[in-house]
């Protein structure tokens, strides 16, 4: 381990301006062990877990949840059970019970790629060390982007949570002295493009403070489906979040967003116009996730993923029509 300086914030006004090296620790699920793997080395840790009024989950017309709620409260709660099922299940299909319960909501939208060469020293890797390369590209790369990838970085983004939420336009509220932010989701995360270490569009010392979702009976009909390589504490292979709304056989509108397969939470926006007016059955399902896929660029063992997350795309919009 190396020194760093710990500090415990108990408000928001003692964050004070973002400077570079500077680290939130929530619930330390994923920023202990890159700590502890050399991978992150911030000069400046500051403990948010104490701030106060960043754990609640409100529904009033919207869905209003705190940061530093815990990933298992989300998933458990009532109203999101109700009103966005896709939420609930996305949150309790990820990780394990043991880290559910540790990890916050703001962190796991924050979460580091899980590309073994980014977390590991000996390969590689632009994203850890920007210019060094990229040991994906001709290396493993089986569990990597088919979407949104670069020349420089093919890692996809690791989070169920910020699949489901793209797919219903939640928006990321944040704090800054000079003033907090609303950022719709979908615009938060970067494409890796030729600066793979920038993720999203937070500034230094920028804190999410909050995530909100809308209500429509859109998300009241979600759901979300994972195909991982084992049943529990696995990232996804393909993911789909899906949210319809569905009249007299027909789809009036349609979310839908992808895990797994890109290097983003990747909203498919092709396939839900394809998808708006169209007959509620098979074929009109299988168009949509041919568009969805349909900029595709498979790497040397990663092809499979492009007919996977298809089949798995049109599983979810079957079950949620059912
Ligand atoms: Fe690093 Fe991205 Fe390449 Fe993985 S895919 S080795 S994270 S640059």
């Amino acid at each position: 381990m190396y020194p760093f300086r710990y500090e415990s914030a108990r408000d928001l006004n003692q964050l004070g301006s973002g400077v570079a090296g500077t680290e939130f620790l929530g619930g330390g699920t994923d920023l202990m062990q890159l700590m502890k793997d050399n991978v992150r080395r911030p000069d400046r840790l500051i403990d948010i877990s104490a701030l106060p009024s960043l754990d609640t989950i409100e529904f009033n017309g919207v869905l209003k949840i705190g940061a530093l709620a815990r990933m298992s409260d989300v998933g458990e709660h009532a109203a999101v059970k109700e009103q966005y099922p896709v939420i609930s299940q996305a949150l309790l299909a990820s990780a394990s019970p043991q880290v559910r319960n540790m990890a916050r909501i703001g962190g796991n939208l924050l979460q580091r790629t899980r590309c073994v060469y980014f977390r590991d020293q000996a390969g590689a890797c632009n994203k850890r060390v920007p210019g060094s390369g990229c040991s994906a590209i001709g290396g493993e790369n089986r569990m990597h982007a088919v979407l949104g990838g670069s020349d420089h970085c093919v890692a996809t983004h690791a989070s169920d949570l910020a699949v489901a939420l793209v797919a219903l336009d939640a928006v990321v509220v944040t704090h800054r002295p000079q003033g907090g932010r609303r950022i719709a989701l979908e615009n938060f995360h970067l494409l890796p493009g030729d600066t793979p270490q920038i993720e999203n569009v937070l500034e230094p010392g920028e804190l999410i403070v909050a995530i909100e979702v809308p209500a429509s009976p859109l998300a009241r009909r979600s759901l979300y489906r994972k195909v991982r390589d084992r049943a529990s504490f696995e990232f996804a292979l393909a993911s789909a979040a899906v949210a319809l709304t569905v009249a007299d056989g027909k789809i009036r509108a349609a979310r839908i967003a992808l895990g797994g397969v890109g290097t983003k939470p990747w909203r498919a926006r092709d396939a839900e116009a394809a998808l708006a007016g169209q007959p509620a059955e098979q074929s009109a399902f299988e168009a949509a996730a041919a568009l969805a896929l349909a900029g595709a660029k498979p790497l040397e063992q990663n092809g499979f993923k492009i007919q996977l997350a298809q089949r798995n795309l049109v599983r979810a919009l079957q079950s949620a029509v059912g």
